[in-house]
C-alpha cells in the first residue's frame, strides 16, 4: 500500500515539476516576445446606441507567437502580472494604442475619437505609472482627454489609499477612468462616489443571458440607477445581439461594446463610420 501511496507522490510531484517548468518555459518566451515587439494592441469598438457611431476603441492585447499563432490575454495577463511583467506589457499597449488613436483622430469625422486602455492593479501600484502616462501622451500627442484607462472593480476596492491617489493624479492629468467588469466585485457606492472616474462599464456576465433572464435585466437596471445617481457614464460590455442592445437602451444605457458591432481586430482592419458624441 505505502508503494502505491508512494508513486502517487512521485507522480503529483513530477506533474508539479512538469507545470512549473512549462511556467517558466512561458515566462522566458513571454519576455523576449517584449524585447522583440510580438505583442499587439487590437482595438474594438464602442458605440453609441442610438445613432450607432463609433465612440471609440478599446484596446485589447494579443501576442502574435511565431510558432504557436495568436494567444488571447487569458492566457498570459496573470502570469504578467504575477511576475510584474505587465508594467512593460502594460506600458508597450499604452505607446501602441495612443499612437494608432492620433492617427485614426487625423480622418475626417474621427476628430473626437477615444482610446480605452486597460491598466492592471499591479501597475496601479508602480510608482512610476503617472509619469509614464504623462510621457507617452507627449510623445504621441495624443490629447488626455482622449484617453480613457479602464480599472477593475476590484483593482480599486482593494488598495484603497495608495490606489486613490494615482487615481487623482491620473485624473488631474486629464485623462477619464473608468470602472470595468463592474458588478462583479464588492464596491461601496460611497467609496465609488469618491472616486475620480466618470464611466462604469457593466461587465458580460449581466449581459450574455438577456433579454431572457429577469434576475440580470433587474441587475442591469440597478447597475444603470448607480450610474445616473453617481453622474456617470454607463457602457454595456459583449452585447452580441439586436434584443441585448435593444432592452439596454430601453433600461437607459447609451453605449456599448460587443462582438454584435464588432469584435477585437488589428488597427489596420479596424473600420467604422464616423465617430460621434455619447448621446
Ligand atoms: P476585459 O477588459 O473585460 O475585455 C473584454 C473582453 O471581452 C475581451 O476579451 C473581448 O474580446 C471580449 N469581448 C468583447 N465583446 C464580446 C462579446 O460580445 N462576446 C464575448 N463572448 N466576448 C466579448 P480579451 O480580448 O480576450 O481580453 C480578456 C481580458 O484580458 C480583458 O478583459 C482584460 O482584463 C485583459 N486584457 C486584455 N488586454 C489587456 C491589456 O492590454 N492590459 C491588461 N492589463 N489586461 C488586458
Ligand atoms: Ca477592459
Ligand atoms: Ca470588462
Ligand atoms: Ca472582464
Amino acid at each position: 500500500a505505502g508503494g502505491a501511496a508512494n508513486q502517487q507522490v512521485s507522480f503529483f510531484v513530477t506533474g508539479l515539476n512538469e507545470q512549473l517548468q512549462k511556467r517558466s518555459q512561458r515566462l522566458e518566451q513571454l519576455k523576449l516576445a517584449l524585447q522583440c515587439g510580438e505583442l499587439e494592441a487590437w482595438f474594438q469598438p464602442q458605440v453609441d446606441g442610438a445613432s450607432g457611431r463609433i465612440l471609440g476603441a478599446e484596446a485589447l492585447v494579443r501576442w502574435r507567437h511565431p510558432d504557436e499563432g495568436l494567444i488571447s490575454p487569458a492566457e498570459f495577463i496573470p502570469l504578467a502580472e504575477e511576475t510584474g511583467l505587465v508594467i512593460e506589457l502594460g506600458q508597450q499597449v499604452l505607446e501602441q494604442a495612443c499612437r494608432q488613436a492620433v492617427l485614426w483622430r487625423q480622418k475626417p469625422g474621427w476628430e473626437a475619437f477615444k482610446i480605452a486602455v486597460n491598466l492592471s492593479t499591479v501597475q496601479l501600484s508602480d510608482s512610476k505609472l503617472v509619469h509614464q502616462v504623462k510621457a507617452v501622451l507627449e510623445a504621441t500627442g495624443l490629447p488626455a482627454e482622449a484617453l480613457e484607462l479602464e480599472i477593475t472593480e476590484s483593482a480599486v476596492m482593494d488598495n484603497t489609499q495608495e490606489a486613490l491617489v494615482v487615481l487623482n493624479q491620473l485624473a488631474d492629468l486629464g485623462v477619464s477612468l473608468s470602472v470595468d467588469d463592474f458588478g462583479t466585485g464588492h464596491s461601496s457606492l460611497a467609496y465609488l462616489k469618491s472616486l475620480p472616474v466618470s464611466k462604469i462599464k457593466i461587465d458580460r456576465a449581466f449581459v450574455k443571458d438577456l433579454p431572457d433572464d429577469l434576475q440580470d435585466k433587474a441587475l442591469c437596471q440597478a447597475v444603470i440607477s448607480i450610474g445616473a445617481a453617481l453622474d456617470l457614464k454607463v457602457l454595456a460590455e459583449g452585447v452580441e445581439t439586436q434584443a441585448q442592445a435593444d432592452l439596454l437602451m430601453h433600461l437607459g444605457c447609451l453605449s456599448f461594446q460587443g462582438y454584435f458591432y464588432g469584435r477585437p481586430s488589428p488597427a489596420a482592419e479596424f473600420s467604422g463610420g464616423s465617430v460621434g458624441q455619447p448621446g
